[in-house]
């Protein structure tokens, strides 16, 4: 594993298998009565929120605290953030706390980028979603749910419908799922692709009917208002018309196909809530893959190639087999 999670395409194949193999040990620790391991006892994981959210952070939170790190939540709100302090002074206070790891949410794309290039900070820095550029540890847990379900995703046709304009889910899911071999539709109004789309790994389409059929799974995003300066389609109702996902459309889906979708749901919106709470969603599944998938992060890159990470009381090997 690289220093940095801070893009889907950081990960080559290989990088990727291993991320997802390791959350697999990680998930069956999560079935066992006591759920902690003490992978990373004696590093200290810091989540730095500047943005909103409720699965990552709480997921992140869980995963560092199940391999006993040391988890300290700072988010913007209630910290000298909200006077103004800048992303130099957070990083070095973080570097004088001794963090391993930040882990760090922004609205500004590249704000990871630059915490990890600054040269301000020590520690590994993981990416949890900066403005409308990547989420790369939502596009694992994607991955990683989508295997449980349709095995090998080599060949898999995989449909993102919605805003992919403000998504930071659809980019890192675009780049994740080529690097494993899925072919990936993007489904949305001309209005709601970005600009340079035609460079992503990646065939678009306008007609959610037509693609439905020919998947294996569908994503469908959140419609981000909270980054629309503009209006991007005439109303909510012509919205969910065209590109919701209700119940007569999940019956155009092949028997094996599943529904997925990040969260926070928009019911009603993007997805109706019988499609939502039915049998082939399995959007609270992919909570709970989160989790694992982040302590599979997490324990890749603090303790390097399955070295031991030194703790005070303690300096024997915690590699994998500190998992058993
Ligand atoms: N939770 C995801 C994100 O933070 C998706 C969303 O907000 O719609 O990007």
């Amino acid at each position: 594993m690289k220093r940095h999670l801070l893009s889907a395409a950081d990960l080559d194949r290989d990088e990727a298998l291993l991320i997802l193999d390791t959350a697999g040990e990680m998930r069956s620790l999560a079935d066992r009565p006591i759920k902690k391991s003490p992978a990373l006892r004696g590093r200290t994981v810091v989540n730095l929120f500047f943005e909103d959210s409720t699965r990552t952070r709480i997921s992140f939170e869980a995963a560092g605290k199940r391999l006993s790190a040391d988890v300290i939540n700072f988010s913007a709100k209630g910290s000298s953030l909200s006077k103004g302090e800048s992303l130099k002074d957070t990083a070095l206070t973080l570097e004088a706390m001794g963090a391993d790891a930040v882990v760090i949410r922004h609205s500004a794309s590249g704000a990871p980028h630059r915490l990890a290039n600054s040269g301000w900070v020590r520690s590994s820095v993981v990416n949890a979603g900066d403005g409308t550029h990547e989420h790369p540890t939502q596009a694992l847990l994607d991955a990683f749910t989508m295997r449980r379900h349709l095995g090998d995703l080599d060949g898999r046709r995989i449909a993102i419908v919605g805003d992919v304009l403000h998504s930071r889910v659809a980019r890192s899911n675009a780049l994740l799922l080529a690097t494993l071999g899925a072919e990936v539709t993007l489904v949305a109004p001309p209005t709601l692709l970005p600009v340079g789309v035609e460079t992503w790994p990646v065939t678009t389409s306008y007609d959610l009917d037509a693609t439905l059929p020919k998947s294996d799974a569908v994503m469908m995003l959140r419609v981000q208002r909270e980054r629309m300066n503009a209006a991007f389609f005439p109303s909510a109702r012509e919205y969910s018309r065209r590109y919701g996902l209700d119940a007569r459309r999940m019956g155009l889906l092949d028997a094996h196909a599943i529904v997925m979708h990040p969260g926070p749901m928009i019911r009603g919106m993007e997805i109706s809530a019988d499609v939502a709470d039915s049998e082939r969603s399995v959007i609270v599944e992919q909570v709970t893959n989160g989790v694992a998938v982040r302590m599979a992060v997490l324990y890749l890159l603090l303790s390097g190639s399955g070295e031991a990470p030194e703790t005070s009381e303690n300096n024997t090997t915690a590699g994998t087999e500190a998992l058993a």
